[in-house]
């Protein structure tokens, strides 16, 4: 098989304007940015709702990996090859861990979104506005201060910081400006991976640009020594901050492999943010297609729930169907087989590690919908281990296809489109969310670490309690909780594989995203600038001598 990069270059790619013609874009709300990328002017486009959303999630991540984005790509080219008019939403790529280690996010093998290269690199400059907007607050706070600080502002109370979109870990923590009087009083910061900043979050839950600016002046920037906040509104920067995300809040039109067109848009981290792509996409989506494949990041226990509780709540949206990745090779992971080992067969171990799927379909299932598990299949997969995956699946009425998308593109995933399709053309599943707006801040971070992690025991701090409710007295209380924990296990120890009970959800700290409109509960430890490994994937990509980029994978 060749790479994913060696597939994309053989591609034929379909001029944007047709693809745009196939997905009911008409031109004139089309605006090119090259050849191959366009994004679109949502006011010239129906509203009306008429889609079906059809989420694809995963088990909890191995470094054997699951293939969410892959599964998308490859169930929606399926869905179009069985006739039935579909719509592909994914996020866009971060530069941090397209130089790191994890690589693209443009799919892989004959399931991909093109042109991959550009999508993982500068793509349409979304990331940039996002970092400059960001950054624009950031100067302008500290400008605030540099003139005489009429917010009296506390400067060990700032909590805004700056972003960059790389993954560099000499930037976590700072202090500045340092250099005397004229560079203005220096204090203890740091810089955040732009995909973990509150404005990445609010451009992919805001319903417009209108809402965008509110949501922008909402953010909170830092606290009085009375602890009164200080709102980016204050340091009136709302308004050129929108200016600058005025293209960006606009969904980007790519193709797949085969020609089938995908909204690229947004993607804010899956920990400290909700992991989805925009909202104005997925709804312009269903507004132009029968069926609309979307991805959350991460497994289901973070990825679906947040999905669910987060951005179907906030949009009103209700998903049709729920796809459940899952791989022979990261079930063994479950069951305990080391990664240099999962080439042997192992039945067994299969069966042991299928309790990480059962949880999955178990925590889907509270949401009113089962889900239909996606077997992506791999090379050394056997008949016996993938009948293994099929029985279990069986034993909660899930249907469990065998799809080869990732070799065949949608041929290989026919079987899974026509099961998905059948699902969402049935009756409206009775979806429901996990808690109410009304419910305290508290017992909601409680019914998600108890129902869907099933935790024994729930430690949230006196200090912790006290500040969430003051801010359910400053009127916070309806917002919907953001967990933040390892997406490796559902315990908060990533190395508890498998389907652990019992467990403690320890809640260390708490964060306010009054923007993005959500409570961020940190449980364990939660990065919000990655680190580069030992041999960073940057070290093998560079321009061959016919100035194509080689090493992306
Ligand atoms: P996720 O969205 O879950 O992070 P991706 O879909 O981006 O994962 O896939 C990660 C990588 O795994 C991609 O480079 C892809 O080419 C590779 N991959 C996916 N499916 C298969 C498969 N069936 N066999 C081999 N490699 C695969
Ligand atoms: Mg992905």
């Amino acid at each position: 098989m060749p790479t994913d990069i060696e597939i994309a270059r053989q591609a034929t790619l379909m001029p944007i304007a047709e693809v745009a013609g196939h997905a009911g874009v008409p031109e004139a709300a089309l605006i090119p940015y090259g050849r191959y990328k366009a994004k679109i002017d949502v006011g010239l486009l129906p509203t009306k709702p008429r889609g079906k959303l059809i989420l694809v999630t995963a088990i909890s991540p191995t470094p054997a990996g699951e293939d969410k984005t892959t599964t998308s790509v490859g169930l929606s080219d399926a869905l179009h090859r069985i006739g039935r008019k579909t719509l592909l939403c994914l996020r866009e790529p971060s530069l941090g861990p397209c130089f790191g280690v994890k690589g693209g996010g443009a799919g892989g093998g004959r399931s991909q979104v093109m042109p991959m290269d550009e999508i993982n690199l500068h793509f349409t400059g979304d990331f940039h506005a996002i970092t400059s907007a960001h950054n624009l607050l950031s100067a302008m706070l500290d400008n605030h201060i540099y003139w005489g600080n009429t917010l009296e502002i506390d400067l060990r109370r700032v909590t805004w910081r700056r972003v960059l979109d790389m993954n560099d870990r000499a930037l976590r923590q700072i202090v500045g400006p340092l250099g005397g009087v004229s560079n203005g009083f220096p204090r203890e910061s740091g810089f955040d991976i732009t995909v973990a900043s509150e404005i990445m979050a609010i451009l992919c839950l805001a319903a417009d640009l209108a809402d965008l600016q509110q949501r922008l002046g909402d953010i909170i920037v830092g606290y009085r020594r009375d602890r009164t906040p200080v709102f980016c509104r204050d340091i009136k920067a709302d308004r050129a901050m929108t200016v600058l995300l005025k293209d960006a809040i606009l969904p980007n039109l790519v193709q797949t492999l085969e020609n089938n067109p995908a909204l690229l848009h947004g993607g804010p981290f899956a920990n400290i943010a909700h992991g989805c792509n925009s909202l104005i996409a997925t709804r312009t989506a269903l507004a132009l297609a029968d069926y609309v494949v979307t991805e959350a990041g991460f497994g289901a226990d973070l990825g679906a729930e947040k999905f669910m509780d987060i951005k179907c709540r906030m949009g009103g949206l209700a998903p049709a169907a729920v796809v459940l990745v899952a791989t022979v090779r990261a079930l063994k992971m479950h069951g305990g087989v080391a990664k240099k080992d999962l080439s042997a067969a192992n039945p067994d171990a299969v069966r042991a590690g299928a309790v990480n799927l059962r949880r999955h379909i178990e925590n889907v299932q509270k949401f009113g919908l089962t889900p239909t598990i996606a077997i992506n299949h791999f090379d050394t997969d056997t008949d016996e281990e993938l009948a293994v995956i099929q029985e279990m699946a069986g034993q909660f009425g899930a249907d469990a296809v065998i799809c080869r998308h990732w070799a065949e593109g949608s041929a290989g995933a026919e079987e899974l489109a026509r099961i998905v399709a059948q699902k969402a053309d049935a009756d409206a599943p009775d979806f429901r969310l996990l808690y109410p707006d009304d419910m305290k801040l508290a017992a909601k971070i409680e019914t998600v670490a108890t129902e869907i992690y099933r935790a024994g025991s729930v430690a949230i701090t006196e200090p912790v309690r006290r500040q969430l409710q003051q801010w359910e007295e400053m009127g916070y209380g309806q917002f919907p909780v953001c967990m933040a924990k390892t997406q490796y296990s559902f315990s908060t120890d990533p190395g508890a594989t498998g389907a652990p009970v019992g467990h403690e959800i320890a809640v260390r700290e708490v964060r306010l995203s009054a923007g993005a409109g959500f409570v961020v509960a940190i449980c364990g430890e939660i990065m919000t600038m990655p680190g580069l490994p030992r041999v960073p994937s940057a070290e093998s990509i560079h321009l061959d001598e016919n100035g194509q980029i080689e090493g992306l994978f």
